[in-house]
């Protein structure tokens, strides 16, 4: 059993150290929804075509007619279920059992998916959901040669605030969570509640009990939850047992805020300053992202909480990958425009006007 592990281990960091070498550890991946009934009723068509023989294209119908074509890491069709996408996924999150930094992030229009494809349905369950599954499942596998200690904590960042989703918000529902920096220079929350877990169906309680906390004090959760970013964190306690080596990870899953511009009528007092700090805060993302896609001297963490959060698991050898979600509807075109410009942007690849088909 050791030796196997040895063997798979040292496998698993050569093609991982591989992959990074020639792709550079970050990765956007687009998914598209289907067309729901609302706009089947109503005659829309899909204005994204996908290409049977490319999984890292697709191109989009503008309203001139012209075709705009984009390129990612993957590109996963309309009709492709959460088992699909989790499995291209798998690889990522599953390597904060090896050592590895890792941050998910699904960002797009509210609307398109993103909690969708994070947190799923009880019947469709998301990334979160599987990676917890698949984590404890290699756990298992690697009994006797590691041990692994799982927790989860879960929080939201809402105008430039984080709020604690797993405290009881009800008997301090004030308290004030700030970032620091600990002994060993990484980014802490100090007070944060992070719940030890044994296994998935336990996951999905707290993972509930956490989605109920955010809605505290909204008129609406919708639409809470469209204007906050929602952060789970899984911090992987690693003991060698061959070696004794001990390593602690963090994988974070986060559901961004909806990146939609708001119209200008609503735009007025607290929508205002709601979209101004989602704005700042999803900027601010792109701009580290894209500063260490092109390895920049200086990645600017400071200018947002959400940025400085992850400080620790963004860069150096940490694994980032980017969903990004549009929608296939022509009422959408510009905020898809706008999503796959950011996600280009980011990943620092060219689109261009699309490739003649053949
Ligand atoms: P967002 O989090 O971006 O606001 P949601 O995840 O709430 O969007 O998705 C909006 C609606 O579309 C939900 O009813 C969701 O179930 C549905 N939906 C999103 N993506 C898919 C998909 N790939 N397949 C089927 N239904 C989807």
């Amino acid at each position: 059993l050791k030796s196997k592990y040895l063997d798979e281990s040292s496998e698993r960091k050569r093609l991982s150290n591989e992959v990074i070498e020639l792709k550079g550890n970050i990765r956007v991946f687009c998914r598209c929804r289907p067309l729901n009934e609302n706009e089947t009723a109503s005659g829309s068509t899909s204005v994204v075509n996908f290409e049977s023989s490319h999984d890292n294209e697709l191109q989009v119908i503008c309203s001139d007619s012209s075709k705009k074509q984009f390129k990612f890491d993957y590109v996963f069709k309309p009709e492709d279920n959460q088992e699909v996408v989790f499995d291209v996924t798998k690889p990522i999150v599953t390597s904060v059992l090896d050592g590895y930094n890792v941050c998910i992030f699904a960002y797009g229009q509210t609307g398109t998916g993103k909690t969708f494809t994070m947190e799923g349905t009880p019947e469709h369950r998301g990334v979160n959901y599987r990676t917890l599954d698949e984590l404890f499942r290699i756990s298992e596998e690697r009994q006797g040669v590691m041990k692994y200690e799982l927790l989860v904590s879960m929080l939201e960042v809402y105008n430039e605030k984080i709020r604690d989703l797993l405290a009881d918000n009800s008997t301090h529902p004030s308290k004030k969570l700030e970032i620091k920096q600990s002994a060993d220079g990484t980014q802490e929350v100090p007070g944060l509640v992070e719940a030890r877990v044994y296994g998935t169906e336990e996951v999905w309680e707290i993972l509930k009990s956490g989605n109920r906390a955010r809605s505290v004090g909204s008129t609406s959760a919708n639409e809470l939850s469209s204007r906050s970013h929602c952060l789970l964190r899984v911090t992987v306690m690693g003991e060698n047992l061959i070696n004794g080596q001990k390593t602690k990870c963090h994988l974070w899953l986060v559901d961004l805020a909806g990146s939609e511009r708001v119209g200008r009528i609503e735009v007025e007092g607290e929508r205002l300053k709601e979209s101004q700090f989602i704005n700042k805060s999803l900027s601010a993302l792109g701009d580290v992202i894209s500063a260490l896609a092109s390895k920049s001297a200086h990645i600017p963490y400071r200018n947002s909480k959400l940025t400085h959060i992850l400080q620790s698991s963004l860069g150096g050898d940490c694994k980032t990958l980017m969903f990004v979600q549009i929608s296939p509807s022509a009422t959408d075109l510009g905020e898809t425009l706008c999503s796959l410009n950011f996600a280009t942007r980011v990943r620092g690849i060219e689109s261009g006007p699309a490739r003649k088909q053949t």
